[in-house]
């Protein structure tokens, strides 16, 4: 999608801190992290948000969440961590292209990642 900006990380158009990458799914460090291991995992599909996606979309979205868990561990919070979708407007969702945030490192746990 035009103007998109995490199409474009996803194409290579945008530079970005990858740490992995298939046919499907594109996953970069968050460029403003909330916590030591802060991730973005994305389907390289435009997707708007959770909310838009279709019963089609369930292959990639869970590829995302498998992928999501084996990147935690690779990337330094193998003891757990948390995967948020913000979604909508009330989901203070910024980026209008569905993406997980991948939360994790000794402390994932505090306030969340959201202001008001
Ligand atoms: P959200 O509020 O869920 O839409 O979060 C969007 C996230 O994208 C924020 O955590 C931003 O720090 C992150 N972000 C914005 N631009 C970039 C970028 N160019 N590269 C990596 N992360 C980005
Ligand atoms: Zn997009």
């Amino acid at each position: 999608m035009e103007d998109c900006l995490f199409c474009k990380i996803a194409a290579g158009q945008i530079p970005s801190r990858k740490v992995y990458e298939d046919e499907q799914i594109f996953a970069f460090h968050d460029i403003n992290p909330a916590r030591p291991v802060h991730l973005l995992v994305i389907p390289k599909q435009h997707i708007t948000s959770l909310a838009s996606a279709s019963d089609a979309d369930l292959p990639v979205l869970g590829r995302m969440l498998a992928i999501a868990n084996r990147l935690a561990s690779e990337q330094g919070s193998p003891d757990g961590f948390r995967l948020i979708i913000n979604t909508g407007t009330i989901g203070h969702q910024e980026v209008q292209h569905l993406h997980a945030h991948i939360v994790g490192g000794p402390d994932p746990v505090g306030p969340m990642l959201k202001r008001t």
